[in-house]
């Protein structure tokens, strides 16, 4: 038999690579307009009809192009941007990867015109298909103009994908969002058919943000914004937070590092917890953050649609963002005008921020825990001091935590610490005899009385916040399966697997996506217990479908239930008496342990005096 491997033809190749960089309209724009920020422009026009469907056109006044350059420019892996793979820890241009233009051309129409300063003439290319049907001279402006036309037209499959013209819209408009917040120095306009919806002269960072969102929100950005600013050896950081009476439900949120947008759930983090009490748990703070670092510790995700960034000094930069965030909020004085608890309120004394007060989450994560590996698990070893012995000369928090004995049920905890302090003086008399009630209640000794916990409520909140941790760091442990489970996905289904699809993956689901309708899951989080990943996968892509799902939070936070739900210990299920304190001393470690993510009471304290009343 003859040999049977040859190369794909390169129009054939290109449409492969295309389907992942270029996966809607917004996709063309992000990588249109970074090119010509890329170029060096100071002014940059946007066109879209139809949603971007028909056109997309793109024109700078930037660098331009040779001509050789101009039609090199199309070739797959063909940049200016970088030399060598010792270039990639130097980047300080948004593109590197030299595939835009050549998956772009492989699935659209494309007409592009571009002259340098110093050239008399430029040139005009035309390229559909990765064909080029159109090369010469012309008479031209200085910069580049870009036409994109009926994209998909030769992918109908992929053309079939595409959403309603709004939604279409809105991912075009996200696109520019994230690229004009942090161009200033660039003037812009966007034109929907003829409408010009966006004219953001040159400005600086302020007036940028007030501007981008459009006349009726820049008045509510002017009320809100305060500044933060600090610089470290480290990191310097700037932006504008909103003003905690602001947050909103779908709040505007935005980090950058050096130029680039960067989705950051862990910095996110940061951020709410220097808002900690202030706003309701439902709405979220407006924040534009501004990072520069040096290039050579973040790692650019190499993927090209992923904005994720890993940074060296996660953890650092963690603190020193939450600091920021709070001295700004504390400076200027922020007296709620919604109605909270001022009890509860954190002190926001400017003097006194230090670091040393703030400290990034860590993982408490035993990957070597698994519930349903055998009939009876080996309880972790704990070690009671090493454990809470971080907290012993910790008084900060005391005088926030109420009386216990007074209390029937523990109080909501104010912080972490306050928690563990209560847990410390609890557990000074804990034994470690527990009862199982109906297989369902723990039942222990406390030094106020007898503790009731909730066993799959329990299990529940310390998995969700396991799987959350895990997901934040993206240190999730992951088991390959053998045989991958085929996940079939129907026409939207495929779209909303893909929205949530980065989350996975942090959770610790790997996947191979070769084919969109058929995804094989080829490994699952090591800790997940359910017989059926399919059916919970199902599961979560309906949840991505029926909840608007607007933050990044609220997408981990619903994945990590839903894998904690399916994990969990369930009600009926009997334990042994190490299990039943292994719960307990885990749910005790927990951030918030009084309540599951959905807001379940996960265990209740009967005060002695109680107790001994019922025996009058
Ligand atoms: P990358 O941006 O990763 O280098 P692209 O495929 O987006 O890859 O672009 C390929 C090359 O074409 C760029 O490296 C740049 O040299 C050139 N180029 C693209 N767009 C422009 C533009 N608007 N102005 C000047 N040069 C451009
Ligand atoms: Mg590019």
């Amino acid at each position: 038999m003859s040999d049977i491997i040859h190369l794909l033809p390169d129009a054939v190749a290109n449409q492969i690579a295309a389907g992942e960089v270029i996966q809607r309209p917004a996709s063309v724009l992000k990588e249109l307009v970074e090119n010509a920020i890329d170029a060096g422009a100071d002014f940059i026009q946007i066109v879209m009809k139809d949603a971007g469907r028909t056109l997309i056109q793109v024109t700078d006044n930037g660098k331009g192009m040779s001509e050789t350059d101009a039609r090199m420019a199309f070739e797959r892996h063909a940049t200016s941007k970088i030399k060598d793979a010792a270039d990639l820890f130097s980047l300080r241009t948004m593109g590197f990867r030299g595939e835009a233009l050549a998956s772009i051309a492989a699935v659209a129409q494309v007409e592009m015109r571009s002259r340098r300063e110093e050239d008399e003439l430029g040139v005009v290319i035309e390229v559909a298909g990765t064909r080029v049907f159109r090369q010469e001279a012309i008479q031209c402006e200085k910069g580049t103009t870009f036409l994109v036309k009926n994209l998909f037209f030769n992918v109908p499959a992929r053309r079939r994908f595409l959403k309603s013209d709004n939604v279409e819209k809105s991912h075009l408009l996200q696109e520019f969002y994230r690229i004009a917040l942090v161009n200033s120095q660039v003037e812009f306009s966007f034109f929907d058919g003829d409408e010009e919806i966006f004219h953001l002269p040159v400005s600086n960072v302020k007036a940028r943000i007030e501007n981008t969102f459009g006349k009726t929100l820049k008045k509510r950005f002017q009320q809100q914004l305060l500044p933060i600013e600090t610089s470290t050896n480290l990191v310097s950081i700037h932006g504008y937070v909103g003003k905690p009476e602001f947050a909103q439900k779908s709040a505007n949120q935005y980090f950058f590092v050096n130029g680039r947008y960067m989705r950051h759930p862990y910095f996110h983090k940061a951020v709410m917890l220097a808002y900690n009490n202030m706003i309701q748990p439902t709405e979220g703070p407006n924040y534009f953050i501004y990072f520069e670092v040096d290039t050579q510790t973040i790692d650019i995700n190499i993927h090209p649609t992923k904005t994720e960034i890993k940074f060296e000094n996660e953890q650092a930069l963690w603190s020193i963002l939450s600091a920021t965030v709070k001295e700004a909020l504390g400076k200027f004085n922020i007296v709620p005008s919604i109605d909270f608890d001022q009890e509860g309120a954190p002190e926001m004394p400017v003097q006194t921020i230090s670091l040393e007060n703030i400290r990034p989450p860590q993982t408490s994560f035993n990957p070597n825990y698994n519930p349903f590996s055998g009939s009876s698990y080996k309880r972790p070893e704990i070690n009671w001091e090493k454990l809470y012995g971080g907290f012993e000369g910790d008084t900060a928090g005391a005088q926030l935590v109420p009386h216990f004995e007074e209390e029937e049920v523990l109080p909501e905890p104010n912080t972490q610490q306050d928690m563990h302090h209560v847990f410390q003086q609890e557990i000074s008399e804990f034994q470690s005899t527990n009862f199982q009630l109906k297989n369902r209640f723990v039942i222990t000794n406390v030094k106020s009385g007898m503790l009731m916990i909730d066993q799959h409520r329990a299990h529940v909140r310390i998995l969700f916040e396991s799987f959350l941790q895990q997901m934040l760091v993206r240190q999730a442990s992951t088991q390959q399966i053998l045989f991958p489970e085929i996940l079939e996905l129907h026409q939207d289904d495929a779209l909303y697997f893909e929205q949530i699809l980065d989350d996975l993956n942090a959770a610790g689901f790997d996947f191979n996506v070769d084919d969109r309708e058929l995804v094989h899951v080829t490994g699952v989080p090591a800790q997940l217990g359910t017989e059926s990943v399919v059916g919970l996968l199902k599961t979560l892509i309906e949840k991505a479908r029926t909840t608007a799902l607007n933050s990044a939070t609220e997408v981990s936070e619903n994945i990590a239930l839903a894998l904690a739900e399916a994990s969990s210990i369930k009600s009926g299920q009997s334990l042994t008496n190490e299990e039943m304190s292994d719960l307990i001393n885990r749910l005790f470690a927990c951030e918030n342990p009084n309540y599951t993510p959905d807001g379940k009471t996960t265990m209740v304290i009967f005060s002695q005096d109680e107790i001994v009343a019922k025996f009058r």
